[in-house]
């Protein structure tokens, strides 16, 4: 099955929110300040007003504790996270296009502060896999001391790691485990 492309960044755009926690993949806060937040939302393609101070700052930080705990949670956790953000948020989808875009939903409007347009965006893509049975390709990384978020998009749903530092660790591992075996 295949996502809509908008799903697709949602997905991926919530993962990486997830991993600039301390907790999560680097072990770093990766969105220590204001220019650090403008940086991953133009990254992410994020329109739209921000306000660039300390309390739509925090207003993330909140959001992204919040999707962490989804991210590890059974079917009926997700859905109580997915509609408390969209009720929160605002949301009322609609189809637009823009810049590169296609026809894609915007589901907050572009003033709307931008801890909600990041949280109605997330839940948006997130109910999608909801509806489609797929919670399953929310994961983390299985490098030992990783644990980063990750979103399997594959085919045959085989990603196990966040990036390719993380396979070759693990993979290197193994080999050296099998060596010393051997
Ligand atoms: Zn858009
Ligand atoms: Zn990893």
């Amino acid at each position: 099955m295949r996502f809509a492309h908008d799903t697709e960044v949602g997905l991926n755009a919530a993962a990486e929110l997830v991993n600039t926690a301390t907790g999560s993949g680097t072990g770093t806060e990766l969105l220590p300040d204001p220019p650090a937040l403008a940086a991953f939302l133009d990254a992410w393609g994020f329109t739209g007003d921000r306000a660039g101070d300390a309390a739509e700052l925090a207003g993330v930080h909140a959001l992204r504790a919040e999707l962490a705990e989804m991210w590890d949670a059974d079917t009926e956790g997700v859905v109580a996270v997915v509609n408390r953000l969209l009720r929160d948020g605002q949301a009322q989808p609609q189809l637009v296009r823009h810049d590169d875009w296609g026809w894609h939903v915007h589901a907050t409007e572009p003033h709307a502060p931008v801890p909600h347009r990041m949280a109605v965006e997330a839940a948006m893509a997130v109910a999608d896999l909801v509806r489609a049975e797929e919670l399953d390709r929310l994961g983390r990384c299985e490098a030992e001391g990783c644990g980063a978020a990750l979103v399997d998009l594959t085919k045959n749903r085989s990603r196990r790691f966040c990036d390719a530092s993380c396979a070759n660790r693990t993979h290197a591992a193994a080999y050296r485990a099998r060596r010393a075996a051997g």
